[in-house]
């Protein structure tokens, strides 16, 4: 039997009242930051935002997600590709990590390609720092075509 691995999303709160569309179509397809999950299958167990710069919410929501059960958590692709990107998302990582001791993964749905095309103008993620926030979310051309 296949194991389960549940998953708790945190998005950046300037996208509050997203309903999740995109996150949860590549939870769902396995796409995205989710395509690392091949031999198992994936149960949402959390979903909420960062509450506001400069993240408030950090602090506690990854508590009640890993009492929840949550095995990984997730800081949504809109943190990357909201302009301008998060400033916080390696802070909010380690932080993540080493308070709660749960693996923590930058990035949920592929990264549209209209955004990739815009940052790419812009030199957004041009800092080497970046290379390793955006590489979960950033899919093939055709997947992130299908997310723009
Ligand atoms: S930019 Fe960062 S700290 Fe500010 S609302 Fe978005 S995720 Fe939260």
């Amino acid at each position: 039997m296949k194991k389960t691995t549940k998953i708790g999303i945190i998005i950046c709160d300037r996208y509050r009242t997203c309903a999740g569309g995109k996150c949860l179509r590549a939870l769902r397809n396995k796409e995205g930051a989710f395509s690392m999950y091949t031999d198992t299958d994936l149960e949402l167990v959390g979903y909420t935002t960062c509450a506001g710069c400069p993240g408030g919410n950090i602090e506690y929501t990854g508590e009640e997600m890993v009492k929840n059960g949550a095995d990984v958590i997730h800081l949504a692709t809109g943190m990357l590709v909201g302009y301008p990107p998060c400033p916080h998302i390696q802070t909010f990582k380690d932080f993540i990590t080493m308070r709660y001791g749960v693996q923590v993964v930058v990035g949920t749905h592929p990264i549209p390609q209209k955004y990739l095309d815009l940052h790419t103008g812009l030199g957004t993620w041009s800092n080497p720092s970046w290379a390793p926030l955006i590489e979960q979310a950033m899919s093939d051309e055709q997947t992130r075509k299908a997310y723009d």
